[in-house]
């Protein structure tokens, strides 16, 4: 069983956080430390610590977080100027919450992907 981290908290409403969405699947909230003019964290409800443990039971979720994705970008102003989503796995990936988590990141231009 894998260990609770922050976000499930921030799901059952434990702790505050700006919760933008939240349906039977997935949650989103504004990201503490934002990076961008708009950064947002979408999480599924279920706790998966990491992509390497999604299954395919998961897919509905994993699904809805791109298309919550898409109305938050939307509903922030960003959608036409365009932004960007990132999902880090593990050490290399730089993760550092395992609950598995997209970043809709955007309201600047990002420049090019950084890979290091
Ligand atoms: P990771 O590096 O795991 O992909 O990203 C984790 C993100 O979670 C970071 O951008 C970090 O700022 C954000 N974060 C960590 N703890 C909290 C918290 O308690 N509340 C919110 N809203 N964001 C958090």
């Amino acid at each position: 069983m894998a260990e609770e981290t922050i976000f499930s908290k921030i799901i059952r409403k434990e702790i505050p956080a700006d919760v933008l969405y939240q349906d039977e699947l997935v949650t989103a909230f504004r990201d503490i430390n934002p990076r961008a003019p708009v950064h947002i964290l979408v999480v599924p409800n279920k706790l998966i610590p990491t992509t390497n443990d999604v299954d395919t039971d998961d897919e509905l979720a994993l699904g809805r977080m791109i298309t919550v994705a898409k109305k938050l970008a939307a509903d922030e102003g960003i959608a036409e100027d365009g932004y960007r989503l990132i999902m880090n796995c593990n050490q290399h990936g730089g993760q550092e919450v395992y609950h598995i988590h997209m970043h809709l990141v955007g309201g600047r231009a990002l420049g090019p992907m950084v890979v290091g």
